[in-house]
């Protein structure tokens, strides 16, 4: 079942209901998750730079906090932020195409994102909450859910590696928010990154350029100088 967006969701109910999920269990589409749900998924209001990723693996699902594994290292060396800037929720927001630990398969490998979680939480949220001046997708779950979501889905035409190389004309893709396809920073992709040095001498340098902007405009709201205007769609200059 999917649910609609509504005008009368606030982020904070909506966090609330989240928090409570258990479709996963009671109401699953195929085999029911085989632990009790513990959604994981940073969100505020303030919040200008979203990273959004694929699901917790095990260590985020112990820790409930999202990327406190090797895979958050390398994210937070990419961002060029601390561990107290990346787990700041009223200037950064983590929210992963599942909110809960999919499990594994029998080669213990995590299983992909639960399809219940976009079908009855990701568009009420994304409505719910103002837009992002800056979106890091990981992973190909999360580029096709938001590259599709800002109408941007014809972009996402090659495999992973052709859309994180056309990262230029992705960044400046859409009028509100850039935009970055990554891949996603767990160690099984350090070939990949051996293979294609231009991620870390191009790419790296403007998002960390990208990633401070935002963070600073963050910190001015954060300190009381103006909200987002839903009725007009503006944020505060
Ligand atoms: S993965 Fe999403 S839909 Fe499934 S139980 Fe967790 S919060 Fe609910």
């Amino acid at each position: 079942m999917t649910q609609k967006p509504t005008t009368n969701d606030t982020v904070a109910d909506l966090l609330q209901q989240i928090r409570r999920c258990r479709a996963c269990v009671e109401t699953p589409r195929g085999l029911p998750l085989p632990h009790e749900p513990r959604p994981v998924l940073h969100v505020s209001a303030t919040a200008r730079i979203l990273v959004a990723s694929q699901a917790p693996g095990t260590r985020v699902h112990a820790s409930g906090r999202s990327f406190t594994d090797a895979s958050g290292d390398r994210l937070r060396a990419w961002m060029g932020v601390d561990d107290e800037t990346f787990y700041d929720e009223r200037r950064i927001a983590i929210a992963a195409m599942g909110f809960c630990f999919p499990g594994q398969d029998a080669n213990g490998g995590d299983l992909p994102p639960r399809r219940e979680c976009a079908a009855l939480w990701h568009d009420r949220l994304f409505a719910a909450l103002p837009p992002f001046d800056l979106i890091l997708t990981v992973g190909r779950a999360a580029q096709s859910y938001h590259f599709r979501r800002l109408g941007l889905g014809h972009l996402l035409a090659g495999g992973l590696s052709e859309t994180v190389a056309a990262w230029r004309a992705i960044r400046t893709a859409h009028p509100v928010t850039r935009l970055y396809a990554l891949p996603h920073p767990s160690w099984r992709n350090t070939g990949w990154l051996k293979r294609n040095p231009w991620f870390e001498a191009e790419v790296l340098p403007e998002l960390r350029r990208d990633v401070r902007a935002s963070l600073d405009r963050a910190a001015r709201l954060c300190e009381g100088e103006g909200t987002y205007k839903k009725e007009t769609a503006e944020w505060p200059k």
